[in-house]
């Protein structure tokens, strides 16, 4: 018996054909949306501009007509003319305040019957400002062709079982990988586990499942590689972890490896606009969604930030007619990359640095993503886990759980190095506590600033 490649050839939707295959009307649509992007993805800079601008002036024409919001914000701009980029510009930035206190204002009058049905959505409000939106069928159709667009990327093995640990799931198992993927091809099976479960029990769940793929929130699955790299435990047919939901610590990478021994994939995706950048088959940076997103990165000044520069990430939802976001600042700070030799001209992003929350407030109104090394803790005392929390513009607060009680001199050594790595003369205390609890969704901070500006 022959088998046919997983990857290779989709499902066929006629029994007596197996190849070509011929897929039914879902599948020929995620597929159809394949190609274009297998397309698109080659474009040069300008083709990719112009086609995302043929798209912007279908959006803010909607939302100019059909969206109160927008009503006096694009008065500038003109109907019936084609959108450059100069006007685009112009239009002010909408930020998560602007959606939390506008989420009516925000929805169309009119959407086009042909974007299908409407759904709310919300996040998670791990930044503790929960935001609603509206999603149509149609975003979620861009939402499954960019996840199946990432498996064929990293060319992964449909054949094989992927594990899924998500934050506020129902634990269980499917037979196929799920929307974005069963509509044109053939998968294995998958299993999924809540993050909310202690790392310890995840890893039993991960050995007995032994799992080809796994998934998870990056904090939690650096953890689970950590407690498992010191257990000794390795899902032996592990081959990949996929990681999303929030910025990827520097330290997660070589975390994985060390335990695993298998590399890490990094998707950078939110709720509200769904994938931004997927990272790159080549290399370790990531690809932005053009196809899906206009995103700008931008510096202090509001100018569009050179390769190697920290910006914040503004974003332009194409598709969703809903609740149209529109220069959307997602409270992210990213670094822009130089163009890709793997020959994709879409925008590169060198790193995502995070969430603002996860940015130290210097007193003259710097700001720095503070990197913390748990094995420099370690070495100084036995810190089990930590938290570092900027209170004030002069006060850091170090949470601390711990095997026993630090010495004075103990102390005084980690505030050195706190302070060091955050190459400010800040006044450190500590804290000490049985647990530091997690982040909505599931996420380990392991610095968090409570100064707001
Ligand atoms: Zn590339």
């Amino acid at each position: 018996m022959h088998k046919l490649a997983h990857t290779a050839v989709p499902g066929s939707a006629l029994e007596s054909v197996r190849w070509p295959a011929l897929p039914g009307a879902e599948g020929a649509r995620m597929l159809a949306l394949q190609y274009q992007f297998a397309l698109s993805e080659r474009w040069s800079p300008a083709e990719l501009r112009a086609a995302q601008f043929a798209q912007l002036t279908q959006l803010l024409q909607h939302a100019k007509t059909t969206v109160p919001f927008y009503r006096e914000r694009l008065a500038g701009v003109a109907a019936n003319r084609a959108l450059d980029v100069a006007a685009f510009e112009r239009i002010p930035l909408l930020c998560r305040q602007d959606i939390q206190e506008n989420f009516d204002a925000l929805v169309s009058r009119a959407l086009p019957p042909d974007h299908g049905g409407t759904q709310e959505g919300n996040t998670s409000g791990s930044t503790g400002r929960p935001i609603r939106f509206m999603a149509t069928q149609l975003t979620e159709v861009f939402w499954h062709a960019f996840t199946l667009r990432e498996h064929l990327w990293q060319r992964r093995d449909f054949s094989g079982k992927l594990a899924a640990i998500r934050a506020r799931v129902t634990p269980g198992s499917s037979a196929g990988w799920g929307a974005s993927t069963d509509s044109a091809f053939r998968t294995g099976p998958s299993v999924m586990c809540n993050t909310e479960q202690p790392i310890p029990e995840q890893a039993r769940w991960l050995m007995q499942e032994n799992p080809d793929y796994l998934i998870s929130v990056a904090s939690n699955v650096q953890e689970l590689a950590r407690h498992c790299g010191r257990h000794r435990l390795r899902p032996p047919r592990l081959r990949e972890v996929r990681t999303y939901g929030e910025a990827l610590h520097p330290d997660a990478r070589a975390d994985i490896r060390s335990a695993w021994g298998v590399p890490v994939i990094d998707m950078y995706s939110c709720r509200e606009a769904g994938y931004l950048a997927l990272q790159c088959p080549e290399h370790e940076h990531y690809h932005v969604q053009a196809e899906g997103i206009y995103l700008e990165l931008l510096d202090d000044q509001g100018q569009p930030c050179a390769p190697g520069t920290l910006g914040r990430v503004v974003i332009t939802v194409l598709h969703n007619f809903a609740t149209p976001l529109i220069r959307y600042d997602i409270g992210d700070y990213a670094e822009a990359g130089e163009a890709c030799d793997c020959g994709r001209g879409l925008p590169v992003i060198r790193r995502i640095v995070g969430r603002v929350r996860n940015m130290l407030r210097l007193p003259d109104g710097g700001l720095r993503h503070p990197r913390f090394d748990e094995a420099q803790f370690g070495g100084i005392a036995p810190v089990r886990q930590f938290q570092v929390v900027q209170k004030t513009l002069q006060d850091i607060e170090v949470a601390l759980v711990v095997a026993r009680p630090l010495t004075p001199a103990e102390e005084d050594t980690l505030r050195a190095l706190i302070i060091r790595n955050l190459a400010h003369p800040f006044a450190v205390s500590f804290v000490y506590c049985d647990e530091i609890p997690r982040a909505t969704g599931g996420k380990f901070e392991d610095f968090r600033s409570e100064v707001v500006t």
